[in-house]
């Protein structure tokens, strides 16, 4: 296999761990604060509501269960991490986060735990739980950004401010947990001066990772409403991957990339047509990465 041209995470997990690491999607069936008026009402104009692939109706052991087979039958020698990916995975009580928390952390193989969530769920107990289970194992927790302006974050309704993120993310780190970051290109009205500011900005926070999207209109959304309003415009497939370069060399060279690009859910995909097709996209960003000789890191 050739070398990437940045940190990817399966380099990552085979430095820690020595061996072939997967992470396992699960839904534990959590709501949301930035839906159900603890936050704000309706959520973020580009959430579909059923973000992550794990099946809620079915235990959090039946769907571990279920990708884990399909896994080894790749890699009979893999061990794995259960992501919890769907809504916001610290918005319960302290005891219902440990017992889900410490469930999964019992299943065969596991040698880790991701958290996906927002900057404003956590209390002060929440904070300790991690703690202690980071002490215990690799704990990583995700937590969504987007924009680096708070302009753009009202616009998406994230019900949340920069500062806030930045409190949070110092928290984090201050109990030596990881923290894996998401951000979002081609949002409306960003330029590419912005998507680079926010790449600067996730510098300046001391995390672990990050995971890039493509902007992506999906039936259902507040975003598709106004999409149809508005018709702002879009990143074609080559202003993306352009962009991405330009934040690629902007990266700290410390921080793993999880994701370089997001698959939409292809029935329910309005705009970009260009995303259907993962392996084609994620192909043509590794060729235009090494045809233009971009590393990670190179310009910070
Ligand atoms: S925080 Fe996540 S789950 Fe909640 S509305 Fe926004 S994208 Fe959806």
């Amino acid at each position: 296999m050739k070398e990437k041209n940045y940190k990817s995470l399966d380099e990552f997990y085979k430095k820690k761990f020595g061996f072939k690491v997967c992470k396992v999607s699960l839904d534990a069936g959590f709501d949301c604060p930035n839906k159900d008026g603890s936050k704000g009402f309706g959520g973020c104009i580009f959430c579909n509501g059923s973000i992550g692939i794990g099946d809620k109706d079915l235990s959090l052991k039946e769907q571990f269960m279920q990708v884990k087979d399909t896994l080894y039958k790749k890699w009979p020698n893999a061990k794995f991490i259960p992501f919890l990916e769907a809504n916001t995975n610290t918005y319960a009580d302290v005891k219902e986060l440990r017992k889900i928390y410490e469930e999964l952390l019992d299943f065969d193989e596991v040698v880790g735990l991701c958290i996906s969530t927002r900057c404003d769920a956590f209390t002060g107990e929440i904070y300790d739980l991690l703690e202690e289970i980071n002490q215990k194992t690799y704990l990583s927790i995700e937590l969504g950004l987007q924009s680096s302006f708070d302009e753009t974050l009202k616009f998406l309704n994230r019900g949340h401010t920069v500062d806030e993120f930045t409190s949070c993310v110092r928290e984090l780190r201050r109990r030596k947990i990881d923290v894996v970051v998401h951000v979002i290109n081609g949002l409306p009205y960003e330029t590419e001066e912005m998507m680079i500011e926010t790449i600067k900005y996730v510098n300046s926070l001391n995390v672990q990772g990050i995971k890039f999207h493509m902007l992506f209109i999906e039936e259902g959304t507040a975003l598709a409403e106004l999409y149809d309003r508005e018709h702002f415009t879009l990143l074609s497939q080559e202003e993306y991957v352009r962009i991405l370069g330009k934040q690629l060399e902007m990266l700290d060279k410390a921080v793993v990339v999880h994701r370089l690009l997001s698959g939409p859910d292809n029935k329910k995909l309005i705009e970009p047509k260009w995303l259907v097709g993962k392996f084609k996209n994620l192909n043509y960003i590794e060729m235009f990465l090494r045809d233009h000789n971009i590393k990670q890191g190179q310009k910070k």
